[in-house]
């Protein structure tokens, strides 16, 4: 059983009437006015405010008592005054001339109720808790909202100028129109409008119409960065296109929760990639994108942290982009801004650090190829990726090359995750702390004086 019947109300130049005149009525008549009603007012004293807009929206004020007859004639009437007893004359009076009526914060005495609403016209989404707990309302409103893009209503404009195009290409087949519209959602033509390329889109479009009515339609790749552990920090747009994926390529740098944010239908492949154990080869991933691409897959690749940062995200797409294979590229948080901000070490600082590098410490062959004396500095933070079996070298390099063996050090262990763990030490002191203890990859290292204020400035999400 429903409590309301949701409608949508076309109120355009129809007169409403607003019995109050302060500032309850005042935001009802502001919604009143986005929808292009005429607005009359009727109380002995109207805000300067309320006057204006009631003159402007083309109805007229009148500054007296409320009277019963007052609501006939009205498409809708609303009770905003602050005196009880007036409210509830002005609902019986509606209800005897059956005309709608609202009264301000009374649901047992209104017809229509007025719910939560998100605002992306054309596109207008309600939320209502048929008026027991509008702060309930309001909440999910504030989530819905977070998770509509802005442009959203620009996506409504776009397939709204079109429809009569796609409706005559496809023959009127109303179910290949409808199909063809949920499809379209789901590509990068709908990204680009989201993003406000709408020349692109429209280019897109019509190469996506030809292709649709021949029934020859391609896939796409999205180089999705997943960020360093912890599942809330993916970006809405990861969330999004992970949500529409057909297949999700992942490896070990991604937490299970985070796949399993997937759609829950789409297949799963694990590609591995262990430090030194890679399960399939980087070529083999990158031939994979393209051969679920050209099958008319949507796949998302997910990528630890960031997918350009030591991420061989460039790698990957170099081949979707040689065969003009639509793709799209998600920035995550890299280990370096995820771990350093659990930990309380801010990568730069006025009085620290003005600048950072972000390395990668990999060993090949034992030996590492860094630029040791760039890295010596005193106002500079050092991120090392990948550094942990070297981090015994990296120590003894940089005091070799002049780096005075005080300077603060961080290992941080599983940075983000509920196992972030970070060890902090100096140059000379980092392994002796870590070495009685089994240190769990992934870590990062991070180098330099902004190490010290990591206790002070721990915040209380820190799991240390
Ligand atoms: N593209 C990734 C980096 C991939 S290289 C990014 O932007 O973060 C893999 C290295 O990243 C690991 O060896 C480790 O040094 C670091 N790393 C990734 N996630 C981490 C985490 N949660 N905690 C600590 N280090 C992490």
């Amino acid at each position: 059983m429903l409590d309301y019947l949701p409608l949508c109300f076309d109120v355009v130049n129809k007169p409403c009437l607003i019995v109050g005149g302060g500032t309850v009525a005042l935001r009802k008549a502001v919604l009143l006015n986005k929808a292009q009603a005429k607005i009359d007012i009727i109380a002995p004293e109207v805000s300067p405010e309320l006057h204006a807009l009631s003159i402007a929206s083309g109805g007229h004020v009148t500054q007296r008592a409320f009277n019963d007859r007052d609501v006939n004639d009205y498409w809708f009437v609303i009770a905003a005054t602050n005196i009880t007893d007036v409210n509830h004359r002005v609902a019986s009076a509606a209800n005897t001339a059956r005309v709608l009526v609202n009264v301000v914060d009374t649901p047992e005495r209104c017809d229509v109720i007025f719910p939560a609403i998100i605002d992306r016209s054309p596109l207008l989404i309600s939320v209502s808790s048929s008026g027991s707990a509008p702060v309930l309302a309001r909440s999910i409103r504030s989530k819905i909202e977070s998770i509509a893009p802005a442009n959203i209503g620009l996506l409504g404009d776009f397939i709204a100028e079109r429809r009569q195009e796609v409706r005559c290409a496809l023959d009127n087949d109303e179910s290949r129109v409808r199909l063809f519209w949920e499809t379209l959602l789901e590509t990068e033509i709908a990204e680009s409008v989201l993003v406000g390329q709408l020349a692109a889109a429209s280019s897109l479009f019509k190469d996506f119409l030809i292709a649709y009515q021949a029934k020859r339609l391609i896939g796409e790749v999205y180089l999705v960065g997943a960020g360093p552990g912890d599942p809330d920090l993916l970006t809405f747009k990861a969330l999004r296109l992970m949500q529409r994926a057909d297949i999700v390529l992942y490896d070990r740098l991604v937490a299970p929760e985070i796949v399993d944010m997937t759609r829950r239908d789409a297949e799963r492949i694990y590609v591995g990639k262990d430090r030194s154990n890679h399960t399939l080869p980087q070529q083999d991933i990158n031939q994979l994108l393209i051969d679920l691409a050209l099958a008319g897959k949507k796949v998302v690749r997910l990528k630890g942290g960031d997918p350009f940062i030591f991420g061989r995200g460039g790698e990957e797409i170099q081949g979707l982009a040689e065969r003009n294979i639509p793709f799209q590229v998600v920035p995550g948080i890299s280990a370096a801004n995820g771990c350093a901000c659990y930990s309380g070490i801010p990568l730069t600082h006025r009085d620290h650090a003005q600048s950072v590098r972000f390395v990668t410490g990999h060993l090949q062959d034992n030996s590492m190829d860094l630029p040791w004396s760039e890295l010596v500095a005193d106002s500079q933070t050092v991120v090392i990726y990948m550094g942990l079996t070297g981090l015994e070298f990296i120590c003894d390099q940089l005091i070799l090359h002049g780096q005075s063996p005080e300077t603060p050090i961080a290992l941080i262990e599983r940075g983000t995750t509920p196992d972030h763990k970070a060890h902090i030490g100096t140059l000379s002191t980092i392994n002796a702390i870590v070495s009685g203890q089994t240190v769990k990859a992934p870590t990062l290292i991070i180098i330099g004086s902004v190490v010290g204020l990591h206790n002070s400035l721990k915040g209380s999400y820190s799991t240390e």
